[in-house]
């Protein structure tokens, strides 16, 4: 039978898909690439037509074969997919190096540049530049016996980064906490509680049984009365796969976190650059590491003071002198006082049956596009949901799966992923499919999801990445969509979408009682929207340490050879910016997968450069109308779907008219400017 990851499918057929079929089917695709290659160059004349062009098809395809595996391997987790997943990587690791570093394709590359620039569209050079650029970023300039090594850094990265999510995964399943006395779990939301009794039942056990998944470590922290309860989670939490964790020292990612930035930085200085930051920044909209630290440092200092006052004022509605597992309960509660809110009583009025369809239409009354659910689509897990994309002619231009609820094997938190990237090459179209992938509680039968208002957040933010992938209108995937778009750009569009889910405006379209359908009242809708600068200062500053803690410890003169030593540096950056009390047994690096195992490594500053970006674009929307279709459609004209076919900075000066301010931003979370 043949592998179904070989089928040229739209849709990956989920139902045939076994862990054993990956590794072939990516084994034989590079076969195949590396031969195509070899033809390709053996051409008497290189041109974009007859190189770069055909190049494309090629890499289209292996990565359409890998990212079910991929995703799968997120979503779904098992033992013998996850080494499965893990020869995969390998594969493609040595195979993109190969690729990197083959002289005769680079020589082809900078021979079409040289002489075919100016018949080339301004897309199609900068696929060409592009290509240039990861030459030299893969080593291709450097001699021999270097370059091997630079290919086998590659090698061991790939490797210590998947290990290292891997054990953060495990370190999360291991770890429960079994409750018999329901005194213990006071406070708890019902929907958590439910949770948890349907798990002890399944484990044959009385009373509650709790994991430690996102949703119930949320839920734990904000909301147990019992401070000891809450103070067990969040030291589970911050503990995961360390040396003084639950389980240690099997998950322990001390090991791993010295070894990851000696590799990045060996890498980095084969290279000439002078650390892995240089390097980082080498393809993002930032042009180096002085602008990345300044700007880093001045948004701080403009947060830190109504930060201080923030935590002040937490502290005095405590109490007494409260430590990190304390403030999101006190915060919740305080929230409750200021605005009369609380996030967890407000779930009934925003059930997902509800929110999904106003997001679909706020979404059609700015892009023109329909979103409408498809069934019979072959999914994963059977709560997945396949959604259709059609322009306003009708014609299906993408698609979307929608995976949102938590459960065990699947990594915590949101993000949106590529099935299938834009294509047309030679005549023929392939549409862009994504994921959206969330961690909403799962109802029970029947019931619908009800979310907190930071989850719709989540919702709308992912929506919000899936349109640049799906409005893409570039025809070369390396530059379609999302790809080929700098890092620090990339959250311009998702950031932007959660713009629509804090206006009064497009609250009624989104919220309803489950059921009654009643609206929220005004009262309660302002109240509501004035939460979105409570605490700004705090969850700024918070946001600002990870990412200076990010960039520091990549722009080292020297790879740190400890984790003591990392610690110390995460300890000076706090010092500086930090107002929270810092708590003796964090181990908050060992688990901090966007830089040690995910893309963020000396870019999670991308997030803050992102929100300046994004508050400024809006404030293009806010001129005119939230719902102004000319602004709409110049957005979507200038970025949306260019996706990494423009210059990011040209781009956004060209929609806007000035280049990114942040004090848009700061005026939006209400610091005086
Ligand atoms: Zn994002």
């Amino acid at each position: 039978m043949m592998n179904p990851l070989l089928a040229t499918d739209a849709l990956p057929n989920y139902d045939l898909i076994k862990p054993e079929h990956a590794e072939d089917a990516v084994h034989t695709q590079i076969i195949a690439n590396r031969a195509e290659i070899e033809k390709l160059l053996a051409s008497p004349s290189v041109t974009f037509e007859g190189l770069v062009k055909p190049f494309e098809v090629l890499q289209h395809r292996l990565s359409q074969i890998f990212a079910p595996i991929s995703h799968l391997n997120a979503v779904a987790n098992t033992a013998p997919l996850r080494e499965a997943y893990a020869k995969c990587i390998g594969l493609l690791t040595a195979y993109h190096t190969e690729v990197g570093q083959h002289t005769g394709l680079a020589a082809a590359y900078a021979h079409i540049f040289s002489t075919q620039k100016l018949t080339l569209s301004a897309a199609e050079q900068r696929i060409v530049m592009n290509a240039i650029r990861d030459f030299r970023l893969a080593g291709i300039e450097l001699a021999a016996a270097e370059r091997n090594r630079f290919g086998t850094i590659m090698q061991a990265l790939a490797r210590s980064q998947s290990l290292f999510e891997e054990h953060v995964l495990d370190a999360t399943r291991a770890w429960s906490f079994h409750a018999t006395d329901s005194t213990q779990i006071s406070g708890l939301p019902p929907h958590i509680i439910d949770q948890a009794q349907r798990a002890a039942t399944a484990a044959g056990k009385p009373g509650w049984l709790f994991y430690l998944d996102q949703p119930t470590y949320v839920a734990a922290v904000t909301h147990a009365d019992s401070r000891a309860l809450r103070k067990l989670f969040y030291e589970a939490w911050v503990t995961r796969a360390s040396d003084t964790g639950p389980h240690s020292p099997s998950y322990d990612n001390g090991p791993l976190l010295t070894e990851i930035l000696t590799l990045r930085h060996e890498a980095a200085t084969l290279l000439g650059f002078s650390n892995y930051a240089e390097l980082s920044l080498a393809t993002k909209m930032a042009k180096n590491t002085d602008e990345v630290l300044t700007f880093l440092r001045d948004m701080a200092a403009k947060y830190l003071p109504t930060a201080r006052v923030e935590f002040a004022t937490l502290s005095a509605f405590a109490g007494f002198a409260i430590e990190a597992w304390d403030v999101a309960y006190y915060s919740d509660k305080l929230q409750q006082k200021e605005h009369n809110i609380s996030e967890e009583a407000l779930r009934p009025w925003f059930p997902l049956t509800r929110v999904l369809p106003g997001l679909f239409q706020i979404i059609e009354k700015l892009y023109g596009v329909s979103i409408t659910e498809r069934s019979g689509v072959c999914v994963w897990d059977p709560t997945v949901r396949y959604f259709a994309v059609a322009d306003s002619s009708g014609t299906e231009i993408g698609g979307l799966y929608a995976d949102f609820y938590a459960r065990q094997g699947k990594r915590a938190g949101a993000w949106m992923s590529e099935i299938t990237v834009r294509k047309q090459i030679f005549g023929s179209l392939t549409i862009p499919v994504a994921n959206v992938v969330c961690n909403f509680t799962l109802p029970a039968p029947q019931a619908s999801a009800l979310l907190t208002h930071s989850e719709v957040v989540t919702l709308f933010h992912e929506f919000g990445h899936a349109l640049h992938h799906l409005l893409t209108t570039v025809d070369y995937p390396s530059i379609a969509g999302i790809n080929g778009v700098p890092w620090d750009a990339v959250e311009l569009p998702s950031q932007l979408m959660e713009q629509w889910a804090w206006r009064a405006e497009c609250l009624p379209l989104i919220s309803g009682h489950v059921d009654t359908g009643e609206p929220l009242s005004e009262a309660v809708l302002t109240d509501l929207l004035a939460t979105r600068r409570f605490q700004a200062g705090l969850a700024s500053v918070r946001q600002l340490e990870f990412a200076l803690f990010d960039f520091v410890i990549h722009s080292q003169p020297a790879a740190p050879k400890t984790t003591d030593s990392i610690y110390g540096l995460l300890e000076s950056v706090r010092s500086d910016i930090s107002v929270v009390p810092s708590c003796p047994f964090n181990r908050f690096a060992h688990s901090f997968m966007h830089i040690f195992s995910g893309g963020y490594a000396a870019g999670y500053y991308s997030y803050k450069w992102a929100e300046v970006l994004s508050a400024d674009v809006f404030a293009a929307f806010m001129e005119r109308g939230i719902f102004d279709t000319i602004t709409a459609k110049r957005f979507l004209a200038s970025t949306l779907s260019q996706g990494g076919a423009c210059d990011q900075m040209e781009a956004f000066v060209a929609f806007r008219g000035h280049r990114p301010d942040g004090n848009y931003l700061l005026r939006q979370d209400g610091v005086s400017v």
